[in-house]
C-alpha cells in the first residue's frame, strides 16, 4: 500500500479550514505506516502563499492556480482532481465531509470508478488493509469498513474528529496548469451567501448556557437565560429547541449549527448527541446537568452533575446572587 495519499485542501474566503489540517494530520500517521507520500492538492485563484504553509504538512504540494477556481465549484474541481488522480494513482484521496466535499467526492468516485466511504470518523491501516470507521444508526453503533479496492479510495472525513498537529516538513511545491474543458462547465458560480450573524453571536460568547429537550417547554426557557445572564453568558441550544420554534437557528450549536470554542459550556438537558458534540467539544469547560447517568454527553465533560435541571439551576442561581451581593 505504497505510494500517494493526496488530501484535497479545503478553503474558503482566502483561508485554509481546520480540517485540511485533520486531513494531513491523518494522512501523515498512514503515511509512516505504509512508506506512502503525502500530496496535498490545493485548487484556487492566488493560493501559491499558501502552498507555503502546506509545505510544512505535505512531502509535496501540488497547486491549481487558476482564474476560474477563485470560487468553489464542483464541475471545475472534478475536472482537475480527475485529471490529477489519473495522472499519479494515489491509492486513498481526502476530501473533507464538508457541504463541499458531499457535492464533490461522490460524483468523482463515479466518474474514477473509486470506491467511497463517507463521513469517516477515523481510518487506520491494519494488516496491509485500510480500515474505516464510520457511525451508524446515527451515533450509537460504529462500523469497521474494510476498504479492499484502493486504486484509489476516496474517503470524505468529518470535521473535528481528528486533533491536528503542528508538522515540520519541508515539501515541494509544483504549480500544475491541467487543461479545464469550459464547454464541459454546467455549473455557474453566482455569489457567496455568508450565514446570517444573529443579534447575538454565540461563536464568540465566553460563556454558554446550552439548552436541550430536558428543558421541556418554552416556558421553562427563562430559568436557562437568567442563569446565561448571572454568568455575563449567553443561552445558545441543541437542535430539537430551534425545530420546535423556540430559539432562533443562529443558536444552533453542532454539526448543522454553529461551532464554539467558550471558556465555560454549561449543558442543561442535552443528551449529547454526536451532531451535538461536534459543535461544542473543543470549549475549554463543560459541565453537563442531566438526570440520565449514561447520557453521552458526560463522555465530554469535565464535570457532570445527575441530577434534575429544575432542581439544580434554581439553586444555582439563588447562589450566584448569593456571591454576587456578597462581593458588592
Ligand atoms: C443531519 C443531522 C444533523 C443534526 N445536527 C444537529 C446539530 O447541529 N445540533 C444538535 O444539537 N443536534 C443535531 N442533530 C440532532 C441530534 O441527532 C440529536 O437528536 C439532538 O442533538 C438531541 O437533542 P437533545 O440532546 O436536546 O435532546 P435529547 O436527545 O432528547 O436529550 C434530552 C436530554 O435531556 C435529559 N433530561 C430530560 N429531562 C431532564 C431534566 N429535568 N433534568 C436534566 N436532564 C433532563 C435527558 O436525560 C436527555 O439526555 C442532528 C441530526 C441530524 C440527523
Amino acid at each position: 500500500m505504497m505510494g500517494e495519499i493526496q488530501v484535497l485542501v479545503e478553503h474558503r474566503l482566502g483561508e485554509l479550514r481546520d480540517i485540511t489540517f485533520e486531513m494531513l494530520t491523518k494522512a501523515c500517521e498512514l503515511s509512516e505506516k505504509t512508506s506512502s507520500k503525502v500530496v496535498s492538492i490545493i485548487l484556487g485563484k492566488n493560493v501559491k502563499e499558501k502552498a507555503e504553509k502546506l509545505s510544512k504538512y505535505s512531502d509535496e504540494v501540488l497547486v491549481v492556480d487558476d482564474d476560474r477556481l477563485e470560487y468553489y465549484n464542483s464541475d471545475v474541481y472534478q475536472m482537475t482532481l480527475e485529471k490529477i488522480v489519473k495522472e499519479r494513482k494515489p491509492w486513498l484521496l481526502m476530501i473533507a465531509h464538508t457541504s463541499y466535499g458531499i457535492e464533490l467526492a461522490p460524483s468523482l468516485a463515479v466518474s474514477l470508478n473509486a470506491p467511497i466511504v463517507t463521513d469517516c470518523i477515523d481510518l487506520n491501516v491494519e494488516d496491509g488493509k485500510l480500515m474505516v470507521i464510520r457511525q451508524v444508526y446515527g451515533g450509537k453503533l460504529y462500523a469497521k469498513i474494510h476498504v479492499k479496492k484502493t486504486d484509489p479510495a476516496i474517503l470524505t472525513i468529518r470535521q473535528g474528529v481528528v486533533q491536528p498537529k503542528e508538522l515540520e516538513k519541508h515539501g515541494k511545491i509544483n504549480v500544475l496548469k491541467p487543461s479545464i474543458d469550459l464547454e464541459a462547465v454546467k455549473k455557474k458560480f453566482i455569489e457567496y451567501v455568508a450565514p446570517a450573524v444573529g443579534e447575538v453571536d454565540i461563536t464568540s460568547a465566553d460563556v454558554i448556557v446550552a439548552i436541550g429537550r430536558g428543558i421541556k417547554d418554552k416556558s421553562n426557557i427563562p430559568l436557562a437565560e437568567e442563569l446565561a445572564r448571572l454568568l455575563g453568558g449567553v443561552l445558545a441550544c441543541s437542535r430539537p429547541i430551534v425545530d420546535k420554534g423556540w430559539l432562533p437557528q443562529d443558536r444552533q450549536v453542532g454539526s448543522s449549527g454553529k461551532t464554539v470554542k467558550p471558556k465555560l459550556y454549561i449543558a442543561l438537558g442535552i443528551s449529547g448527541a454526536f451532531q451535538h458534540i461536534l459543535g461544542m467539544k473543543n470549549s475549554q469547560l463543560i459541565i453537563a446537568i442531566n438526570k440520565d447517568p449514561n447520557a453521552p454527553i458526560f463522555n465530554v465533560s469535565h464535570y457532570g452533575v445527575v441530577e434534575d435541571l429544575f432542581k439544580v439551576v434554581p439553586t444555582l442561581i439563588e447562589k450566584i446572587k448569593e456571591l454576587k451581593k456578597q462581593a458588592t
